[in-house]
C-alpha cells in the first residue's frame, strides 16, 4: 500500500495510492499527490489553507505564495466542492497548530502545484449547512450524497448487504431473482401498473413482494430460497414509508420455527456486529399479538422502556365508577411522575387524539395526597390496586378492547419520550407470534388478510377460517427492534382446498381465484411441500442500525413525500407516439 511506496525521496506518490484521510506523521517528508474535493478555504492574508476532502476523509494543505506563486495564483480562485489534485511535501503541523479532531491533524500538505480538475457552480447548498429543506437536498442529491451522514448511511446499507449475503449463503440459501414486470401480489398496497406494448390493453403489476414465486420456486425444487428484492407498493408516503423498498426475501421448504427464528437471529447478530460492533443476546424473547396488545397497546412494541399496560376489567366489575363498571376493558399505566393539571390537560387533549373519550387519572403526589376526581367512586379494594410511588400517576383508560390499546400503547410511547425513560443505547429485538388471520374492513364490509391471504392457520385454527374467520390465527410473526418493525413472515398453505377457503373467507368468487391466482392453485395440486419464510425491510433495518428517523435518509435516490424524484422530475410525461403505441389515450385532466 502507499505507506510501503512512500519513500522520502523525490518520489511522488500517486494519489491513486494514498487518500487525504490516510496521511499522516509516517509520511512526514514524503512527496504526495492528493485529489478531492474542497471542503473549505481559508485566506489568511497570503496563505490559502483548503480542507482536501475524498471519501476515505479530510487532509488540510496549504498554499503559499512564497513557495509556489503559480499555485498560488490558482488558490485565489476555488470555492468549496472545487475537485483538485495538490502536489507538495507532507509536513508536521507547529504543536499550536494540530487538530486534535483531524485523523490528519498532525500534518499538512505543502503546496508545490495545484492544479483545478473541475470548478463548480455556485452551491444551492453548503454541506455542512444544517435544516437544508428536503426537496432541495432531494433536487441536487449528488450534493447531499457528499455529506458525511448521508456517505455513512449509505456505506452502512452496503455492509448490511453484504454481511446478508455471507450468512444466507453459509446457510445454503440460494440467490435467486424473479421478475419485476408480474401480476399483483397482494400485500396490502395498491399496485402500480405497467402498459403491454405486445398485449395491448394488458397490464403487468410491479410486484409488492416476491410473494408467489418464492413459493413457486420452493414448489419448483429449490428448498432454500433468498433475494434482495425491490418490492412496489402504491401508497400514502410517511417517514417510515416510501414507495419502492428492498427487502431480504427469504423462503424455505419444511420449515421449523424454532430452525427458521434462530437463522434469522444468527442473521440479524452478524449485520449488529458487522455494521455497529453490538453484540446481540440471541434467542430473542417473544410476545404472541394478545399479549403484545395488552401489555403494551401495539404490535411492534418498544421493549427499551417500562410503562407496561397493567389490566383492572375483572378488579373493576363492582366499581362505583359507571365507566369503569360497564366498560369492556380497563387498563392503565404507571407514570413516575405526578403531573399538574395543566400537563393531565394536554395528555387528555393527546389520549382523544388516538379516540379515547376522556383521561381518567389518578395523581399520587410527593406528600402522599391523592389528587383526582374520581378517587372518591374507588373502593380501598381499587385504590390499593392502584396505588403507586409518592410522585407519580395512574392513567386509566376504559372502553373497547381495541381503543384501550390504541390509546394507552400511544400514551406510554409518548410518556416514554417525553420523561426520557426510553434507554437510547439498547438494542430490545422481540418476536410477535400468533396475529390474527383476518381482520373486518369496514370500509370495503369484508374480512381482509392482516399479513398475506397466503399464510397458512395456525394449528388449530383451520375450522375456524370457514366457521368463525374473526377469531383465527394465523401462523405468521413479525421482527421487531425498539419499535420499529423491521421483519414478518408466516408459514404458507400448501393445500390446495385450504387456500381456496382462505380466498373464499376474502370474498373472492371461484372466478376469481382462477383468474388472479389459478396458476399458484394449479401448483399447489401437483406436489407442493410445506413451506414457509420472511422477509425484512432493508431500509426498516437501516433506519434502526443508523438511528434515522426518516427512511428517505437511507437511500441513494429516493422519492420526496409526494412521489416525485425532484432530481430527475420522474414522473414526466411521455410522447403522445409511445401512448398511442400502447393504445392509451389521456384523458384531459382538470387543471
Ligand atoms: N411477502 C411478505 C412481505 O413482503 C413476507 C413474507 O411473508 O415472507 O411482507
Amino acid at each position: 500500500m502507499a505507506r510501503e511506496t512512500c519513500h522520502k525521496s523525490d518520489d511522488v506518490v500517486s494519489w491513486r495510492d494514498l487518500m487525504c484521510g490516510e496521511v499522516g506523521l509516517s509520511q512526514v517528508g514524503c512527496r504526495l499527490a492528493l485529489a478531492g474535493w474542497v471542503d473549505a478555504r481559508r485566506d489568511h492574508g497570503g496563505l490559502v489553507f483548503v480542507d482536501l476532502r475524498d471519501a476515505s476523509g479530510l487532509c488540510q494543505i496549504v498554499i503559499n505564495p512564497e513557495r509556489a506563486s503559480e499555485a498560488a495564483e490558482a488558490a485565489h480562485q476555488i470555492r468549496n466542492e472545487f475537485v483538485l489534485r495538490a502536489e507538495g511535501e507532507v509536513v508536521r503541523r507547529a504543536p499550536e497548530n494540530v487538530n486534535p479532531h483531524l485523523s490528519t491533524g498532525e500534518v499538512e500538505l505543502q503546496v508545490d502545484a495545484l492544479e483545478i480538475v473541475s470548478p463548480s457552480t455556485p452551491l444551492p447548498f453548503q454541506l455542512d449547512e444544517e435544516g437544508v429543506d428536503e426537496t432541495l437536498r432531494l433536487r441536487y442529491r449528488w450534493l447531499d450524497l457528499r455529506r458525511p451522514r448521508m456517505q455513512h448511511n449509505l456505506r452502512l446499507r452496503a455492509d448490511l448487504v453484504s454481511t446478508i449475503r455471507r450468512e444466507m449463503e453459509a446457510d445454503g440459501f440460494l440467490d435467486i431473482q424473479t421478475p419485476i414486470l408480474f401480476k399483483p401480489t397482494p400485500e396490502g398496497a395498491r399496485d402500480f401498473i405497467v402498459p403491454s406494448r405486445l398485449q395491448q390493453g394488458r397490464f403487468f403489476a410491479l410486484p409488492q413482494s416476491p410473494q408467489i414465486l418464492k413459493q413457486l420456486l420452493v414448489i419448483g425444487g429449490f428448498d432454500r430460497y433468498y433475494q434482495i428484492a425491490i418490492c412496489f407498493r402504491d401508497e400514502d408516503l410517511r417517514a417510515d414509508r416510501v414507495q419502492e423498498i428492498t427487502q431480504l426475501d427469504v423462503e424455505m421448504a419444511f420449515p421449523d420455527q424454532e430452525y427458521l427464528f434462530s437463522l434469522m437471529e444468527c442473521m440479524c447478530a452478524a449485520v449488529w456486529r458487522d455494521c455497529v460492533g453490538a453484540e446481540l443476546e440471541v434467542p430473542f424473547p417473544r410476545l404472541t399479538h394478545a399479549e403484545a396488545q395488552a401489555r403494551y397497546g401495539s404490535d411492534k412494541p418498544d421493549l427499551r422502556f417500562g410503562l407496561e399496560i397493567e389490566d383492572a376489567t375483572e378488579a373493576t366489575r363492582p366499581s362505583e365508577l359507571g365507566v369503569f363498571a360497564a366498560a369492556e376493558t380497563v387498563r392503565f399505566i404507571r407514570v413516575p411522575q405526578a403531573f399538574s393539571r395543566a400537563e393531565l390537560e394536554r395528555l387528555e387533549a393527546f389520549a382523544k387524539e388516538w379516540g379515547a373519550k376522556g383521561l381518567a387519572y389518578l395523581v399520587f403526589a410527593e406528600d402522599g395526597e391523592v389528587r383526582s376526581p374520581i378517587a372518591k367512586f374507588l373502593s380501598e379494594a381499587e385504590l390499593e390496586l392502584f396505588r403507586s410511588e409518592p410522585g407519580s400517576t395512574v392513567l386509566f383508560a376504559a372502553d373497547e378492547r381495541a381503543v384501550v390499546a390504541r390509546v394507552l400503547g400511544a400514551l406510554r410511547i409518548h410518556l416514554g419520550r417525553e420523561l426520557g425513560l426510553v434507554d437510547e443505547e439498547a438494542w430490545r429485538f422481540v418476536w410477535i407470534t400468533d396475529f390474527p388471520m383476518f381482520e373486518w374492513d369496514e370500509e370495503t364490509e369484508r374480512w381482509k388478510a392482516v399479513h398475506h391471504p397466503f399464510s397458512r392457520p395456525a394449528p388449530g385454527s383451520e375450522e375456524l377460517v370457514v366457521s368463525d374467520p374473526g377469531a383465527a390465527i394465523a401462523h405468521a410473526y413479525d421482527l421487531v427492534v425498539n419499535g420499529i418493525e423491521i421483519g414478518g413472515g408466516s408459514f404458507r398453505i400448501h393445500e390446495q382446498e385450504l387456500q381456496a377457503q382462505v380466498f373464499a373467507a376474502l370474498q373472492l368468487s371461484e372466478e376469481e381465484q382462477r383468474r388472479k391466482f389459478g396458476f399458484l392453485l394449479d401448483a399447489l395440486a401437483m406436489g407442493a411441500p410445506p413451506h414457509g419464510g420472511i422477509a425484512f425491510g432493508i431500509e426498516r433495518m437501516l433506519m434502526a442500525l443508523a438511528r434515522e428517523p426518516n427512511l428517505r435518509d437511507v437511500i441513494a435516490f429516493p422519492k420526496n413525500q409526494a412521489g416525485v424524484d425532484p432530481m430527475s422530475g420522474a414522473p414526466s410525461e411521455v410522447d403522445q407516439e409511445l401512448l398511442e403505441e400502447l393504445g392509451i389515450e389521456l384523458r384531459a385532466l382538470l387543471e
